[in-house]
């Protein structure tokens, strides 16, 4: 824990971290120390993590990224950060990520972007982009992230780590601060498919009493999935996710990696998702509509900021939230309640939820022909720093890859498979049916 603290105050320009405390995680590493003395076998016990700031912890401000929550302590901790705990890890803090999860460069969090440790002039990717950051610089062994749609399978590309998202409701969302509940998932990001399993198997486990759609599933162990032999696994290719889109080197990446799994004794089948295009407007509709209404708690009463001068309770809850949430947050609450308005929501809302019932079905056709699904987690590499500028849309399009598998709601992990232009990692997309996490960490771990 000390050698990860001093390596995180020494890289602080890299924008990872938005918690520390020293003494903190000190006193963790103290109990850990203990409960290893008492004969304790828990699988984690005294490995360093670090919490992506959309976890509630109590140990250590939460905040989404967002100037609405500077400084808030939950007075309990998410559940996945206390499963974590139970099995052994000890909290570095907590990190840096796009304000309430919505963003993919990193750069929309109310405090510092983050760098990509490879090229500090380029994003990390995001949202959880300082974990992807922590665990590429080795600031941290392992940190946790959330996927709405892309989250955790985007910044492990951009930053040459592995992640894995689970089964939507594999794991519990409770103290997740909420983006879009139907797509929230969280899941571990780590150097190697090994360590994912490790964690994947901590975290994931009902939570009946605290998140309703937490699946009534027993905690696995995905370690015993890794070793299998992958001969004979069938692996689809969309044709969809190798179009004009894709860059040319990250698509020299992901053949090579391809051509791996074929020596590997897998077989490739050309499949086809043919609403991969429409993903990104169903999101963009679904996603909002959702946040509208999950962020509409923020309103300066209960907690987080509130507005100094106002004039009375309308006045209160207008300023705050003006100042509280930033411009991104903003777009997306007033796309969210537009789309959810009377007049307008068959037209787009209700539109949008019929089509992610055809993605969901694209799959289940795809999957007659094949075990898992790989391709492009991103159409480029990391771009640079303020190279999207003001343009939201370039940031939504670069998502065309990851929203088919989370409008799914099916388990997809990033396992690094090369380098594209710049020497930037690229990361291979894994996309398997429902439950298939072991598969997923099999095939991975195979090819690592
Ligand atoms: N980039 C996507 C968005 O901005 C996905 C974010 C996420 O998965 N949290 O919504």
């Amino acid at each position: 824990a000390r050698h990860f603290l001093a390596r995180g105050a020494k890289h602080g320009a890299l924008g990872a971290y938005l918690a520390v405390d020293e003494e903190v995680t000190l006193a963790q590493a103290q109990a850990a120390d203990q409960r290893l003395a008492a004969g304790d076998t828990a699988p984690l016990l005294g490995v360093p993590i670090a919490h992506k700031d959309i976890f509630v912890t109590k140990d250590f401000a939460s905040t989404a990224g967002s100037k609405m929550l500077e400084g808030y302590r939950s007075p309990f901790d998410a559940t996945v950060v206390s499963r974590l705990a139970a099995a052994g890890c000890v909290s570095l803090g907590k990190l840096n990520c796009d304000e309430f999860a919505m963003g993919s460069s990193n750069e929309n969090s109310a405090y510092l972007p983050a760098r990509n440790p490879w090229d500090l002039s380029r994003i990390p990717g995001g949202s959880s982009g300082g974990s992807a950051v922590a665990v590429a610089a080795r600031l941290a062994p392992a940190a946790t992230g959330t996927d709405t749609g892309g989250s955790i399978r985007q910044p492990a590309s951009f930053c040459g780590i592995t992640g894995i998202k689970p089964t939507y409701g594999r794991a519990s969302r409770y103290g997740m601060i909420a983006f879009a509940s139907s797509l929230d998932q969280a899941g571990p990001m780590a150097r190697s498919a090994e360590d994912c399993a490790l964690l994947l198997s901590a975290i994931c486990g009902p939570d009946p009493d605290r998140d309703s759609t937490s699946l009534d599933l027993p905690a696995e162990d995905f370690t015993k999935a890794l070793e299998g032999s992958i001969a004979g696994l069938r692996i689809g290719v969309p044709k969809e996710f190798f179009g004009e889109g894709l860059a040319a080197d990250v698509r020299a990446a992901i053949d090579g990696a391809l051509k791996e799994y074929e020596k590997l004794g897998a077989t490739l089948v050309e499949v086809s998702l043919p609403r991969t295009e429409l993903a990104i407007p169903v999101y963009y509709i679904i996603a909002p509509a959702e946040a509208s209404s999950n962020l509409s708690r923020f309103d300066g009463v209960k907690f987080g900021h509130r507005a100094k001068d106002y004039s009375d309770l309308l006045d209160m809850y207008k300023k705050t939230r003006a100042e509280g949430f930033g411009d991104e947050v903003k777009r997306r609450i007033m796309i969210g309640t537009y789309v959810l308005s009377h007049g307008y929501y068959d037209a787009y809302y209700l539109q949008a939820q019929k089509i992610r019932r055809m993605i969901a079905d694209d799959f289940q056709q795809a999957f007659q022909q094949c075990d898992l699904i790989a391709g492009p987690v991103a159409p480029t590499v990391a771009w640079k720093l303020g190279e999207h500028g003001s343009d939201p849309l370039a940031d939504y399009l670069a998502d065309i890859f990851t929203l088919p598998g989370s409008l799914a709601g099916l388990p997809g992990m990033s396992v690094p498979c090369g380098f594209g232009a710049g020497g930037m990692p690229v990361g291979l997309q894994l996309l398997g049916n429902y439950f298939a996490e072991g598969k997923l960490l099999n095939a991975a771990h195979r090819f690592q």
